[in-house]
């Protein structure tokens, strides 16, 4: 779509089918990728939908902002991750936990008891080669049609862009990290 004028006629296509659920993955380098999900979190939770926010990289420890408005909104929140993986003390342990982890967003998505469930930064534990990109692949393909699915995290593997109905790739131009400063509370985490 060109922007560089108004549009003068309805662009869309005549006759558009309608979806009870949609996948939708973001992707690439540009920041935004998990404040785009939670922002869908947040619009679905406005409609009063039952929403599950997962995050596979961050630590339970860390207070994020995110955390507590998740929360807040009656979004059930949940880190199951250990933290950056250069911290780590022992890759092994964080293989067999990341395992679990999506062993417990397999059993949430399957469940159906919410409609939207937000799986972020997946993308990592599946080019790291640490869960079975096919797995992830046939358990979203085949949840119950109510349920949406949003995952986010950078270099997403083909089978993840394959399966999502939108995708979206973020591209940086530049990042206030690449002038040395550090991540700020309220608006990186
Ligand atoms: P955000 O959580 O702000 O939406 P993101 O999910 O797109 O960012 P991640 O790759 O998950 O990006 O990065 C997590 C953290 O790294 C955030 O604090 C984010 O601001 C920061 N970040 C995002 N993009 C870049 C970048 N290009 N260079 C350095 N740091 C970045
Ligand atoms: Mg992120």
């Amino acid at each position: 779509m060109n922007s560089d004028e108004p549009l003068m006629e309805d662009p869309r296509p005549d006759s558009l089918s309608t979806t009870e659920s949609l996948v939708v993955l973001h992707t690439g380098g540009g920041k935004g990728k998990t404040t785009a999900a939670l922002g869908t979190a947040m619009r679905a939770a406005g409609h009063g939908w039952n929403v599950a926010f997962l995050q596979f990289m961050k630590s339970a420890d860390w207070l994020t902002g995110e955390a507590k408005s998740c929360r807040d909104l009656g979004i059930y929140f949940e880190c199951l991750g250990d933290g950056f993986t250069w911290d780590s003390a022992d890759i092994d342990a964080d293989i067999a936990r990341s395992k679990d982890a999506w062993s417990k967003a397999r059993s949430l998505i399957s469940s159906g008891n919410h409609q939207l469930v937000v799986l972020d930064e997946l993308t990592y534990l599946c080019s790291w080669g640490w869960i079975d990109v096919e797995d992830v692949v046939t358990v979203i393909s085949n949840r119950p049609r109510h349920v949406s699915v949003v995952i986010t995290g950078r270099d997403a593997l083909p089978q993840l862009i394959s399966l999502a109905d939108t995708a979206s790739n973020s591209m940086s131009l530049h990042h206030a990290y690449d002038r040395g400063v550090a991540a700020l509370k309220g608006i990186d985490f």
